[in-house]
């Protein structure tokens, strides 16, 4: 009987390590896939078919041979046909994404911040917190945006451009799971909320809140209006910026050697990955895209003067000194709004600066695909994260620098905007109570400030 409780305890206690294992073997698969994307989206092959195989003589691999990590460990990195290298950066991704999973899995639900008794620390959300039969959706929506990440991190250093199919997946979960969980745990939970979220929030990520109509409308009205000027596009009523793109590196190369033939070393060659900063209409198309942006900012307006006329009378709040309207939003709502709102305003802040930056150097600053990665980040993080991490970005890139000048190899390459941005989002959403922490000093704020 002793002996069968101690396997009790023995089985309790690694309860934990099995859960990790799972995670880590789930992610593993799912960094096997993201390699799939990485060697096959730039180049426009078929992502589902063919099954993988050598790339020199096309030799099919085994079913072995295509588990992550260790079938590359089996065939010591060579094809087992032709004997041709195979790439070590297959398994490196894999094993990369698998701790990544495993590292958001023990954030989230090391109770107490301690993990098989070990202290880990407060790392991370405090929406987990050993809840992880009411939060788990939520997880998804953090890993597939992960995932997503590290994908576009090595197309974007790779190509210099984002793919954007690969953005629409996250921002599909987001917009699907938040709601939903949000309907499900009101359903289910007495209470109608998480049991456990940051102090003063009321979901895993941003949210308007019960009081807060005047967001709601403008994240509706907002969403419409992008709606409307991408159907305006696909109708061919207004014009894509930079259409006439192609068309002006084909005369590049003439005028490059005949108008100033002494400056063409300092040009980039016309099939370099930074020939966009030399475009000369920079400032014209700008005006183009806010042309893009106007109905969008125009329905926002439109929005939150309809909430105010459907939230009925406001009153005053004693509290907070400020005015809440009589009605309250249902969860659903507010946390559906939340993902609008994080896409709207982490797509928008880069979108500003793009524009801003472009009218005054007169040359692109910050791609498109840079405004939809941000955009995904808000959508599944929520405005807050995707703000936080798009200025943390600027950090990043200094401290890649500084690496470039300490090392050599990798740190030496010249790296487009999107994997700062895409690291900065890992890195916020691992250090949450680190910045409120800091974020409580600096405003003096009472109480301390918390990040959902
Ligand atoms: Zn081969």
């Amino acid at each position: 009987m002793t002996l069968a409780l101690t396997r009790a305890d023995l089985l309790i206690a690694l309860f934990p390590i099995v859960q990790v294992l799972w995670v880590a073997a789930f992610g593993a698969c799912v960094g096997s896939l993201l390699n799939v994307l990485v060697y096959r989206l730039p180049l426009g092959l078929d992502v589902v078919t063919p099954s993988s195989r050598c790339p020199n003589c096309e030799t099919k691999l085994t079913w072995r041979e295509n588990i992550p990590i260790f079938g590359w460990l089996m065939l010591r990195g060579r094809c087992r046909f032709c004997r041709s290298p195979i790439s070590a950066e297959y398994p490196i991704v894999e094993a990369f994404t698998a701790v990544l999973w495993a590292a958001v899995f023990v954030v989230l639900y090391a109770d107490q911040g301690r993990f098989l008794g070990i202290p880990v620390g407060r790392l991370g959300p405090d929406w987990g917190q050993g809840q992880f039969t009411w939060t788990w959706p939520s997880l998804v929506v953090v890993l597939a945006l992960f995932s997503c990440l590290i994908a576009v991190t090595l197309i974007d250093a790779r190509t210099f451009h984002i793919p954007l199919s690969l953005l629409i997946v996250p921002v599909v979960i987001a917009l699907a799971a938040h709601p939903l969980h949000a309907l499900w745990v009101h359903i289910k939970i007495p209470s109608g909320r998480l049991p456990r979220v940051a102090a003063g929030w009321e979901w895993t990520i941003a949210t308007p809140g019960p009081h807060g109509w005047r967001w709601i409308g403008a994240a509706i009205g907002g969403t419409v209006g992008l709606v409307i000027s991408n159907l305006l596009l696909w109708k061919g009523l207004i014009k894509r910026s930079f259409a006439d793109y192609d068309d002006w590196l084909k005369t590049l190369p003439a005028t490059a050697t005949t108008a100033q033939p002494h400056s063409t070393a300092d040009a980039a060659p016309a099939d370099s990955p930074e020939m966009w900063t030399q475009y000369p209409h920079a400032r014209r198309e700008m005006f183009r895209e806010l042309i893009f942006l106007a109905p969008a900012i125009g329905l926002a307006m439109v929005g939150t003067w309809a909430a105010f006329a459907y939230a009925g009378p406001w009153k005053p709040n004693p509290v907070t000194i400020s005015t809440d309207p009589t009605k309250i939003a249902p969860l659903w709502l507010s946390v559906l709004s939340g993902v609008l709102l994080g896409y709207l305003i982490g797509g928008g802040v880069v979108w500003a600066m793009r524009i801003a930056g472009s009218l005054a150097f007169g040359k692109e600053a910050l791609g498109l695909g840079d405004v939809h990665l941000m955009a995904a980040v808000g959508a599944c993080l929520g405005w807050i994260d995707s703000t936080l991490a798009f200025f943390g970005a600027a950090f990043v890139g200094v401290a890649w620098a500084i690496l470039g000048r300490l090392f050599s190899g990798v740190f030496r390459r010249h790296m487009p905007f999107g994997p700062y941005l895409a690291i900065a989002t890992v890195l916020v959403w691992f250090s949450k109570p680190g910045i409120a922490h800091l974020l409580t000093l600096l405003s003096k704020a009472r109480p301390p400030l918390a990040l959902p």
